[in-house]
């Protein structure tokens, strides 16, 4: 559907998955946005974990600038990105990717191509037109701003990997210091550039509530 054919009314639902290696800080993100609260240790789980959340951004429409309702339906792998064992069936029906590294650890750096390759692998290229997103966000910033010897990747490389890909350059943050407030600004502004690219799709009577962890079936994220 166009943004033309929209009813201005209706809900936008997106899904965004959160992907990158292991320890880089999905969990602790996803944890923040819906609930605001932070854990200083490694939170495992098994399976999956998705959850709703409404934002309200005021996005152009046919030149006019207008408030739109949009619902977040985030999801969070847990434990797979170890075993490289995420399937198409996660990445399925998503709009937004958010692929993270960690800022202080060149390995999760070095292994965004893998995780870039196997999007593409399941989602397509995106040659005729945008279906996806790839944003990509350096996590721990906090570390380096009182460390600065500690960090591995410089802000220059990860805006050059981005142009090289052809995805999105989301900035540097740091869960553990940024607020929910903040990071919900930042969802905002990803959001809109989903929305610039992609358009949108319409849930209407859909409720959508949190769900798991769900058990993994074998050979299926799903
Ligand atoms: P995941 O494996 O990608 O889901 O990573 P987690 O969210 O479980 O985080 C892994 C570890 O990194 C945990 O010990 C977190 O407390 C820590 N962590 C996550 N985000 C940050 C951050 O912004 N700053 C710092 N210093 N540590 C973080
Ligand atoms: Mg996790």
């Amino acid at each position: 559907m166009s943004v033309d054919e929209a009813d201005s009314n209706e809900k936008i639902t997106y899904k965004i998955i959160l992907i990158g290696d292991s320890s880089v800080g999905k969990t602790c993100l996803f944890k923040k946005i819906t609930t605001g609260d932070y854990f200083d240790k490694n939170i495992s789980t098994i399976g999956m974990d998705r959850k709703s959340f409404q934002l309200n951004i005021p996005v152009m429409d046919n030149g006019t600038k207008r408030e739109r309702n949009f619902e977040i339906q985030l999801w969070d792998t847990a434990g797979q990105e170890r075993f490289r064992s995420i399937t198409t069936g996660y990445y399925k029906g998503s709009q937004g990717l958010f692929l993270l590294y960690d800022i202080t650890n060149i390995e999760t750096f070095e292994n965004l191509d893998k995780w870039i390759s196997g999007v593409r692998d399941s989602l397509g290229s995106n040659e005729k037109g945008d279906k996806y997103i790839i944003i990509l966000l350096g996590n721990k910033l906090d570390i380096v701003k009182e460390h600065p010897e500690m960090r591995r990747v410089n802000t220059a490389d990860a805006e050059r990997k981005c142009k090289e890909n052809d995805i999105i350059w989301g900035g540097e943050c740091s869960v553990k210091d940024f607020t929910k407030e903040e990071l919900e600004e930042k969802f905002k502004g990803y959001t809109e550039e989903i929305y610039k690219r992609i358009g949108f799709r319409v849930v209407k009577s859909q409720v959508i509530k949190q769900i798991g962890p769900i058990k993994k079936k074998e050979g299926c994220a799903c």
